[in-house]
């Protein structure tokens, strides 16, 4: 049996994924930091109890290197797990960016009183890295036990933004390549064309029918394809200031409560 959650919390309302297979379980994105990683910790043990009656090992793929994402792995490692997968890039630049992006957490008003619960010292949120790719357009993979997963590096939103794809359930991580109910997020680390390059590879992806946002309800084909288009309109616009990404919603009823937690299989 295997069982699929999308764990959305605070700050950043920031999505986690935890993926239960019968030999492993694999969390996508440690979350903002040591209190969301101790509970998708505790909500990937308990889930792996039911699916095969003991806990199994943990494992952690990181989308990409803004701290929303990744600021739990510190929390996660402490506990115990020591299998990493993330780009090389991440890989390489881990311990610069957690040091730049605690000191933006530390100073920016509307983050700085959750930073207390941060460490002091940005070495404690970097860990031991597999990269997945090797060579640029390497695909990764492992098995969880009757749940193949692949590792796609395919950057744009980030220097090295890692798209996981479960294949025969037809869901797709997609990290902020991706982001509803926001406007996707262009930084200097952004790449338009890279990122409108990724989107299509993804909306390639033959099986895959749920989409997982970094941010926002899980999305399909039809909203990813409308993000690709702002997007690309973005690129071929650049010159003029007024363009700016709209944010997007998926129609229906969804529960936007934070935290909460969502069953996708
Ligand atoms: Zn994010």
């Amino acid at each position: 049996m295997v069982k699929v959650s999308v764990l959305s919390q605070n700050p950043a309302a920031v999505n986690s994924g935890i993926v239960v297979g019968d030999e492993r379980v694999l969390i996508i994105d440690s979350g903002p930091g040591p209190s969301a990683a101790a509970h998708l910790l505790d909500r990937a043990k308990t889930l792996s109890v039911e699916v095969g009656g003991g806990p199994v090992p943990i494992e952690v793929a990181i989308t990409h290197d803004h701290w929303d994402h990744f600021f739990g792995n510190g929390t996660l490692a402490a506990a115990g797990v020591d299998v990493f997968h993330a780009s090389s890039s991440f890989a390489a630049d881990q311990e610069a960016t957690s040091w730049i992006a605690l000191d933006g957490v530390r100073t920016a008003p509307e983050t700085s009183g959750f930073a207390e619960e941060l460490p002091e010292d940005p070495s404690a949120l970097v860990v031991e890295v597999s990269p997945v790719d090797a060579s640029p357009g390497d695909v990764g993979e492992i098995d969880l036990g009757g749940c193949r997963v692949e590792f796609h590096v395919l950057g744009g939103h980030s220097t090295a933004d890692l798209v996981v794809r479960l294949p025969e359930l037809g869901v797709v991580f997609t990290g902020d390549l991706v982001e509803e109910g926001a406007p996707p997020q262009a930084g200097s680390d952004a790449s338009l064309s890279e990122w409108v390059s990724s989107l299509r590879t993804i909306l390639s992806f033959p099986e895959a029918r749920i989409f997982v946002p970094g941010h926002g309800v899980p999305v399909d084909h039809e909203f990813v394809e409308c993000q690709l288009a702002d997007i690309d309109g973005l690129r071929m616009d650049q010159s003029d200031a007024e363009v700016a990404l709209p944010s997007r919603a998926m129609p229906g009823d969804h529960d936007r409560s934070l935290p909460r937690e969502l069953r996708l299989v």
